[in-house]
């Protein structure tokens, strides 16, 4: 089924971003961009492709993302997040992965803390969560009564060898 794209102009029924602390711009490592998305920002900051791309992103395992900066309440944060309203402040020229995400009809980081406000009782609590991501290998392991399937992966996230 074709992914289902939220547009800016169309309401979000099941989360607020105006009412989330962004972990979307935070918690991920990185925030890809296209030649397209750095032409966006040149167009911007009205200064040139190689100088958007040199000031705004940076190189990350072979993929070019946004840079990022020390964040007040998660480890880091996107750049263009403005770390006291939570919003970026780059809306119109941010890139399309952050036009397009969650690209559903409910964002799980939201859920998430509307779940453990409830929880906790306060309003103002803010889960840390930070996502990466790991290469694993299911594997079957038995003895005699029954058998069952497990994750392996070793010390860096890597695929054991086989
Ligand atoms: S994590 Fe979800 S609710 Fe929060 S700003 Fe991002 S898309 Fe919006
Ligand atoms: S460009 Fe804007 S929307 Fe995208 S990650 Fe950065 S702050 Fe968030």
């Amino acid at each position: 089924m074709a992914e289902r794209v939220i547009k800016d102009d169309q309401p979000r029924v099941y989360f607020d971003c105006n009412k989330c602390p962004a972990f979307c711009c935070s918690i991920y490592e990185r925030v890809t961009v296209t030649k397209r998305d750095i032409n966006r920002l040149a167009k911007y900051f009205g200064v040139s492709y190689d100088e958007a791309r040199e000031r705004y992103t940076k190189d990350y395992d072979g993929e070019r993302v946004l840079k990022r900066v020390r964040d007040v309440i998660f480890e880091e944060t996107c750049e263009f997040l403005d770390q006291k309203t939570r919003g970026c402040t780059i809306y119109h020229g941010r890139p399309a992965v952050c036009r397009s995400y969650p690209g559903r009809s409910r964002c799980a980081y939201y859920d998430v803390l509307r779940f453990e406000r409830k929880q906790q009782g306060d309003e103002s609590v803010v889960p840390l969560i930070k996502i990466t991501f790991r290469e694993v290998e299911d594997v079957v392991v038995s003895d005699e009564d029954s058998s069952e399937r497990i994750y392996e992966w070793d010390e860096n996230g890597k695929r054991r060898p086989k």
